[in-house]
């Protein structure tokens, strides 16, 4: 039986604004904002606000806007960084590399011959951060 989910995660602390996110997008039922440990400039990671801790136990009816949210960050993300490709990723329990027990989706512009960094690997500064958010919300039309 799968494990339950565990309000203390730290993407339910983001949403609940407990601790401190670089947001690019919001609405009812979505937010996305800046993978602190980017696989690729402006990895961006999509997570719905109802609860669930990925998708095997996420309600269907939540991954319509997530996907829809995904696409748009996807769209806009390829025009910010004027990217070749977008990969999109998600991940199921230990086994599949997730780390964040609260389902989400990876959105990471691509360029051709660039390959991607490790999964949480290192650390981005603040302020890069904070610039590639200013690029893609505008990108967003927001
Ligand atoms: P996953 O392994 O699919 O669960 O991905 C979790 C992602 O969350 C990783 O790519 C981490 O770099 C990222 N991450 C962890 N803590 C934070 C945080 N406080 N803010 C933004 N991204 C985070």
């Amino acid at each position: 039986m799968a494990e339950a989910y565990d309000p203390g995660n730290i993407f339910a602390k983001i949403l609940r604004g407990e601790i401190p996110s670089h947001r690019v997008y919001e609405d009812d039922a979505v937010v996305a904002f800046m993978d602190v440990m980017p696989q690729g400039m402006g990895h961006t990671l999509v997570v719905p606000k109802a609860p669930s801790r990925n998708m095997l136990d996420a309600d269907p009816a939540t991954l319509g806007p997530l996907f829809g949210v995904a696409q748009k960050v996807a769209v806009a993300v390829k025009k910010a960084f004027n990217a070749d490709g977008v990969t999109l990723m998600q991940f199921n329990e230990p086994a599949s590399g997730q780390t964040v027990y609260h389902l989400h989706v990876h959105v990471v512009p691509r360029f051709e011959g660039v390959p991607l960094k490790p999964h949480s690997g290192q650390m981005e500064k603040p302020e890069v951060l904070a610039a590639n958010a200013v690029k893609i919300r505008a990108a967003l039309g927001g």
